[in-house]
Formats: structure tokens, sequence, C-alpha cells
């Protein structure tokens, strides 16, 4: 695939799909700007929102709303403007476009219609919230939004119930009570973190088990802002860090010192929750190499 030239005057033709701020504004990128003053036009959710973050950084260009109810009819326009040689930027209302938010359809599109697709990242709460959370990051499952009514929210937790990864969900703060509260009853009680405001004044992060958050705000009600939730693992899969491998080699050489290859492999895929064939895999190069 061809790259997109940045360092020219005239950006070449291609879409762009630029991440924005998810609450401070100091946090664009620089690439983010300079591309954002050399489109041709900025696709966005809504063309208040991003025309003000484009005075608040001193530019201007037209702007094309794209969004949910109006995607399919807006899509073959922004594709046809992109063949005829333009240089299209997507972004979102805040962080990273595709991202529980607009986009995944014209990025499909493009990529089958064969033009230059780029990423100019940056924010996003998800990973925001996981970079502050303090929970397992080595593994995890993005959710996007919990559905709005209870039963289908508590059967949407339920189908993760033991999946070995920290989970992470968006929510409202107005539903954020009931979420909690259908979280607990569905994962069981574990370790999770509100992480509230990021990167804005009144940023916040509440760190409790669920049947405590969930606890705590049915009593205050919901919070004022913008909420992520992260929730760890099941207890048998947060044991040990994944990507931890010093810890992982230290365990395993430490159980060859006592067992064979298999049994220390079987045993601490039982300790750790790692898939056995991998650690064995792990366990026979550190072996070798001895
Ligand atoms: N595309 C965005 C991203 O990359 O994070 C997410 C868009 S989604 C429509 C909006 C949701 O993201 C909010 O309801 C909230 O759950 C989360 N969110 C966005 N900004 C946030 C912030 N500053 N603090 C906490 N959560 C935030």
């Amino acid at each position: 695939m061809a790259e997109i030239s940045i360092d020219d005057q005239k950006l070449s033709a291609g879409l762009y799909i630029v991440a924005t701020p998810i609450g401070n504004l100091g946090d664009i990128s620089a690439r983010a700007k300079d591309i954002l003053s050399r489109v041709d036009a900025v696709a966005c959710e809504d063309t208040r929102v991003t025309a003000k973050l484009m005075t608040a950084y001193g530019l201007k260009k037209p702007l094309v709303q794209y969004h949910e109810h109006n995607a399919a009819h807006q899509r073959p326009k922004i594709l046809a403007r992109i063949e005829a040689g333009e240089a299209i930027a997507l972004v979102s209302d805040a962080g990273t476009p595709l991202i529980s938010d607009p986009g995944y359809k014209l990025v499909e599109e493009a990529h089958a219609a064969s033009l230059d697709v780029t990423s100019i990242p940056g924010p996003s709460a998800v990973v925001t919230a996981l970079s502050l959370a303090g929970l397992p990051t080595n593994r995890f499952l993005f959710m996007g939004f919990p559905p709005n009514k209870t039963k289908a929210r508590k059967e949407w937790f339920q189908a993760e119930v033991n999946t070995p990864a920290s989970l992470v969900f968006y929510e409202s703060a107005k539903r954020l009570p009931a979420s909690l509260a259908d979280a607990a009853e569905s994962l069981g009680d574990r370790k999770a973190a509100v992480c509230r405001e990021l990167t804005k004044k009144f940023e916040e992060v509440v760190l409790n088990d669920l049947n405590g958050l969930a606890a705590h705000y049915e009593a205050s009600g919901p919070p004022k802002g913008e909420v992520v939730v992260v929730v760890s693992a099941p207890a048998k899969a947060s044991k040990t860090e994944m990507s931890d491998t010093a810890d992982l080699d230290e365990m395993i050489l430490t159980a060859l010192k006592h067992m064979t290859l298999k049994t220390a492999s079987a045993f601490i895929a039982e300790q750790t929750g790692l898939r056995k064939k991998q650690v064995y895999a792990r366990a026979l190069e550190l072996s070798d190499s001895k």
C-alpha cells in the first residue's frame, strides 16, 4: 500500500482518521493539527462541536456531517471526493474515531476501493482509563456501551463472566449506578474502577470492588460527566500478568528445578490462568537455552 505523504504542503488523496482530545484541548497532537490544517475537508459527527474545536486551534476547513443517521448517504460522496484527489479527515466529537463512534464502514469501503487510509492516533477514553485504573492491562476486552435495559445488560455482562481479561466499558453517568449493580450481579464481586472526567478538571478514579462501587453510586446518585468502567478479570486469569515475561520465566525456572517440563507447564498454567500450550512453549525455549 502506498504511503501517505505528510511532509508536502499538498496532502495526497486519502482518508485521514484523526484522533482529537477527550477533554483537555492540550492533548491534540502536532501531527493531528498539521493534518487538519491541510486536508480539503473534515468529516465529523457534529459540525458545531468540530467547528468549536477547529476554532480553538485557529483552523478553518469545510465540514461535512458524517454520523450514524446519514452515514449510508454520505459515504459514497466522501469516497468519491477522495477518488477525485481530495484529502478528507474523519474526526469524532471526542477521542478516536471508530471507537464507539462512526467510521468503521467508511474505512472498510475506502480499503475496498483501494484508497489510501491512514490514522493520526491520539487520545481515547478506553486506553486512558486502562492507564489509570491500576488493574491488569495485559489482556483487556473493550465492550463499548452496555444495553440500556436491565435484562439485556445482565446477559451482556454474563456472556463475559469467564473471559480471562480485564473488561472495559463506556457508560452514561445517568445509567452508571444500575450498570454497576448489574455488572456485580452477573460478573461476581471483582475489583473495578470508575474513571470519570478523564483529562478534565474534575478527573477522578474511584477504586473498589463491584458491589462497593454499586452501593456507592446508588447512595450518591449518578455522578456528573463522562465515565469509563474497568473491571478486573476473574481471579484465576488475573493472578499473573501475561505480559510480565520476567515473572513467568522465573516461575518456569523455579518449577523446572523440581518438575518435568510437562508437569511444570501444567502447574503454571493452573496457577496463572495462562494456556498450557503457551507455558509449555516458553518452558521449552528456556530449557533449550540453558
Ligand atoms: N471515540 C471516543 C474515544 O475514543 O474514547 C469515545 C466516544 S463514545 C461516544 C463517548 C463515551 O466515551 C462517553 O460516554 C464515556 O463513556 C467515554 N468518554 C469519553 N471521554 C471521556 C472522558 N473524558 N472521561 C471519561 N469517559 C469518557
